[in-house]
């Protein structure tokens, strides 16, 4: 128990230190589907000196430290297995500074980013990284996310250029700069990317943006077999059509999103694939006519169909949701003020036949995108 650390925490964050059992579930497990562990306390630090003031107390007690953005990984990351505190960064959710002319951003880790992206809509600028689930910046970084658009623009790997960050014993660093072309030193951005919060917490990011696209064309298409899916996803990319954004989902997916939403797509592998840049751009790629290799055939595309809504839908994923939906117990998740979190739940273990399924699409779907070069 960590009693003697949240006592001296409470002397100085007062109320900003919280022990209400809701408080506590709702920072125990994220979206994950391990039974829920919450931690002793919830901590809002409001600046990069509190939060260092925080570890140095916590390193000096002993006590365990979790960071927590906005609660969407799905690994496990946020749960209190050894007890300790859940540092929550939704106070430190500024918008600092936008640097048009450098096509960059300096935010807080608590800053969501479709709150980034609203705020950076009249620049002509947005921010990439999208991993389907409203996440916080600091989470995104500290899990390197990914999600629909890397295809494109890369992962938070290619998107981060500098961090600052408080390591264990309260010490303040910053790592990279806002330089493009700076290769000297050790890569620590790309060390803290992907530490998962355990290297230290992350307090300032500064990202790279993006031009936001003149046009956006997007559309489904059906195929026999998995196997068709994936040699067309690499005849694509390999013919260099400019993908803003592709997903693939198997029979048993689509079979599982008819379940959940009533809806009745064929149950057939499918891809999901949106083109962006200028009106005539897009028309072309989407007909497969703007590179000078030869055109792979892509079969009939349905434009916005309902499955794509479904995908574009803010909460996104109807995969994740309708995969979740078909295990024993589960509970729709619930919708906060600060975007989807968490339902405590009892989760039970998919079945063989699913899991097999799943992973041998999977495996397939990530050998060809090696053999495509992505
Ligand atoms: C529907 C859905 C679809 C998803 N699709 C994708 C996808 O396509 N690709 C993908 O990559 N992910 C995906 N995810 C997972 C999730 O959105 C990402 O992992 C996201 O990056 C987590 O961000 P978060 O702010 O919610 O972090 P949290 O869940 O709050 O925390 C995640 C980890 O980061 C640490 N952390 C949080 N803030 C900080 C900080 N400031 N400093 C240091 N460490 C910190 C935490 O301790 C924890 O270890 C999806 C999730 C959902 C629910």
């Amino acid at each position: 128990m960590n009693d003697a650390a949240i006592s001296a925490l409470e002397a100085m964050l007062g109320d900003r230190v919280s022990r209400s059992k809701s408080d506590l579930e709702a920072h125990g497990g994220s979206e994950t589907h391990f039974a829920l562990c919450p931690p002793e306390a919830v901590v809002y630090p409001h600046s990069t000196e509190e939060v260092s003031a925080i570890l140095r107390l916590c390193n000096a007690h002993g006590c365990p430290v979790i960071g927590f953005g906005a609660g969407t990984s799905l690994e496990g990351h946020t749960s209190a297995v050894s007890g300790g505190i859940s540092v929550d960064f939704s106070r430190m959710n500024k918008l600092i500074e936008v640097r048009p002319a450098d096509m960059q951003a300096v935010v807080q880790p608590g800053l969501t980013r479709e709150e980034l992206n609203r705020e950076l809509r009249a620049t002509g600028l947005f921010f990439s990284v999208d991993p389907g689930a409203n996440a916080a910046m600091g989470g995104m970084a500290a899990t390197r996310a990914s999600g629909t658009t890397a295809v494109r623009y890369g992962t938070m790997k290619d998107n981060v250029l500098a961090l600052e960050v408080v390591l264990a014993d309260g010490r303040v660093i910053r790592t990279g700069s806002g330089a493009r072309k700076s290769s000297s030193g050790y890569d620590l951005t790309a060390l803290m990317l992907g530490s998962e919060g355990t290297l230290g917490l992350i307090t300032e990011l500064t990202v790279r943006l993006h031009g936001q696209p003149e046009a956006t064309s997007a559309g489904v298409c059906a195929f026999d077999t998995i196997e068709d899916a994936v040699s067309t996803v690499s005849a694509v990319m390999q013919a260099g059509v400019p993908m803003a954004r592709m997903e693939f989902l198997d029979a048993d997916v689509v079979r599982a999103v008819n379940a959940y939403s009533g809806s009745d797509i064929p149950e057939r592998p499918h891809l999901f694939v949106e083109f962006q840049g200028s009106e005539s751009g897009v028309a072309e790629d989407a007909g497969g006519k703007r590179s000078k290799k030869p055109a792979p055939t892509l079969p009939p595309l349905r434009f916005r169909g309902r499955l794509w809504a479904m995908w574009a839908t803010g909460i996104s994923t109807p995969f994740y949701w309708s995969n979740a939906a078909m295990r024993r117990n589960w509970r729709r998740p619930r919708k906060s003020a600060r975007g989807w979190r968490n339902a405590p739940c009892d989760w039970a273990a998919p079945s063989p036949a699913n899991t097999a399924s799943a992973s041998a699409s999977a495996l397939t779907w990530r050998r060809n995108m090696a053999r495509a070069g992505s």
